[in-house]
């Protein structure tokens, strides 16, 4: 079989393959993308961002028409789950978007394999069908890896692709669960709990650590917290756990020093490692970190010449638009020789209800570092908007350079901060301070105006608090 030669080819095409792979078409490269499964978008348009926020969406609208409308004057009856449309339309949406990706990569020219990428030497690539025969054998000047992660297994506990499982199970049981154990309070636990809670499940979340959501702001997800458990949502902090398994019809989840746990289903959501399956690093000489990590430079090339890599399967917050950010400055790098992404500027949200969102720095991380700040903070409750949505928990709080009033990070609980939080991205991308972002004429009533109260608050001269 001879070669086929491209400029340029990206294994995996979830949002960092696929944006550097459109990116680069459009910089002039002729490139190839590879992927193994038949959808394009990887983990998040097939498996992650855009199913669990579909089932966020369904499920939230099931919870607030049975228990929110009557206080808006609004009377209904009868209102009944019917889960297997709620799981079509979920499904309709990633199809309908990994279609889109395809049609995105027709337009732009980019040449699609379908099958398993590995490397087989400097510049070279082979592409397996399912059958394991190889599909076609690539040549390219620069290899980008973009293969991303998979759920992070716990010793002990053991998928049995039905009553212990990851988030890709979360996104697809056939009914609710009657008891749901979720492991890991992070973000996918608490997304996937809150769906499954909202559809009628008893949840309870095992957390190896004192917190919720570690990295992100404490006080928040303190207040997240308490606001999680008035849903009905329990949490047991402090919990190692340290295996799970299925006895008949019941799982027993056992965790130190304390009696084991028993219930239906079990979510495991300790994190995600890098997918570095069959690779064919050895080929280039690569080898992957204590973590599994595949280690760059800070142009995302690795110690291989001409092999470059992005996303999940580096270091970094496993974040989809981290991913597309990284695909777009290594490819720019590549065809231009400039390509940077600014790391202190990466929003990261939790899309629970109230959502949680947050950019730049941490209380704790300013303390640690020893960097003198102001804080302001604006709550909801006295926000017009968000008493007219009937949604007044939680807050804004930015944190402004005590010296030159930088912005320096930005934390949000409560109603819709995830597109909040965007304002609060800019901001520091362009090196605002909190007085700019205080003078700047927010339209009322908007969410929007609890952010600029914060950082009104920051100088001291809140007006509606
Ligand atoms: P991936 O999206 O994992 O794509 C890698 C692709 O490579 C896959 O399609 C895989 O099939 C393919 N591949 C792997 N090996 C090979 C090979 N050898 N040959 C060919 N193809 C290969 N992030 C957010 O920012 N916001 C969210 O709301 C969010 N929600 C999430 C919810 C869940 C339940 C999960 C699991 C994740 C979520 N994430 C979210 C994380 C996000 O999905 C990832 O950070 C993101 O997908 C990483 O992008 P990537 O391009 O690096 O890798
Ligand atoms: P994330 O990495 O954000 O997806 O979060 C995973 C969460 O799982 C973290 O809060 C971890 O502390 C938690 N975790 C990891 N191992 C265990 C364990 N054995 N038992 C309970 N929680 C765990």
């Amino acid at each position: 079989m001879d070669a086929v030669t491209h400029d340029l080819v990206i294994l995996g095409s979830g949002p960092g393959g696929y944006v550097a792979a459109i990116r680069a078409a459009q910089l002039g490269l002729n490139v190839a993308c590879v992927e193994e499964v038949p959808a394009l978008g990887g983990t998040c348009l097939r498996i992650g961002c855009i199913p669990s926020k579909a089932l966020l969406e369904s499920s939230e609208r099931f919870h607030e028409t049975k228990t929110a409308l009557a206080a808006h004057g609004v009377k209904v009856a009868g209102v009944e789950l019917d889960l297997p449309t709620m799981l079509q339309r979920k499904d309709q949406v990633v199809t309908d978007l990994t279609r889109g990706v395809g049609m995105l990569f027709k337009k732009n020219k980019v040449t699609r394999y379908e099958g398993h990428g590995r490397i087989v030497g400097p510049g070279r690539v082979v592409v397996a069908g399912a059958d394991g025969a190889n599909v076609a054998e690539l040549a390219a000047k620069h290899i980008v890896i973009a293969t991303g992660s998979k759920p992070a297994g716990l010793k002990g506990v053991e998928f049995d692709g039905d009553r212990i499982g990851s988030s890709t199970d979360a996104l697809a049981y056939a009914d609710v669960p009657k008891h749901l154990v979720v492991i890991g309070a992070g973000y996918i636990g608490l997304e996937l709990g809150s769906v499954w809670l909202r559809l009628g499940a008893k949840v309870t979340v095992l957390e190896y650590l004192d917190r919720i959501l570690p990295g992100m702001d404490s006080e928040l997800a303190t207040e997240a917290k308490r606001l999680f458990e008035r849903q009905g949502m329990t949490f047991l902090l402090g919990r190692r756990v340290t295996g799970a398994k299925v006895e008949k019809k019941e799982v027993v989840v056992e965790s130190e020093g304390a009696e084991p746990l028993r219930c239906d289903r079990v979510l495991l959501a300790v994190g995600r490692v890098p997918n570095t399956d069959d690779l064919g690093l050895d080929a280039v000489g690569l080898k992957t970190d204590e973590r599994g990590r595949i280690p760059v430079d800070d142009h995302y090339s690795t110690s291989a010449a001409g092999v470059y890599a992005i996303g999940d399967v580096i270091g970094g917050a496993m974040l989809a638009h981290k991913a597309e950010e990284e695909g777009i400055a290594c490819v720019e790098r590549i065809a231009t020789g400039y390509g940077h992404v600014n790391y202190g500027a990466i929003p990261g949200i939790v899309y629970t209800h109230p959502e949680i969102a947050s950019v730049g720095r941490t209380e704790e991380e300013l303390q640690k570092a020893g960097i003198a700040y102001r804080k302001g903070t604006f709550f909801f409750r006295a926000n017009g908007r968000a008493k007219a949505l009937g949604d007044v928990d939680g807050r804004v709080k930015i944190l402004a350079d005590e010296t030159t009033d930088r912005i320096l990070g930005v934390h949000i609980l409560g109603p819709r901060a995830g597109d909040l939080i965007a304002e609060a991205a800019v901001a520091i991308e362009f090196g605002a301070s909190a007085e700019d972002l205080a003078r700047s004429c927010h339209a009322h009533p908007t969410l929007a105006e609890a952010v600029k109260e914060a950082a009104l608050a920051v100088g001291g001269r809140v007006i509606h608090a």
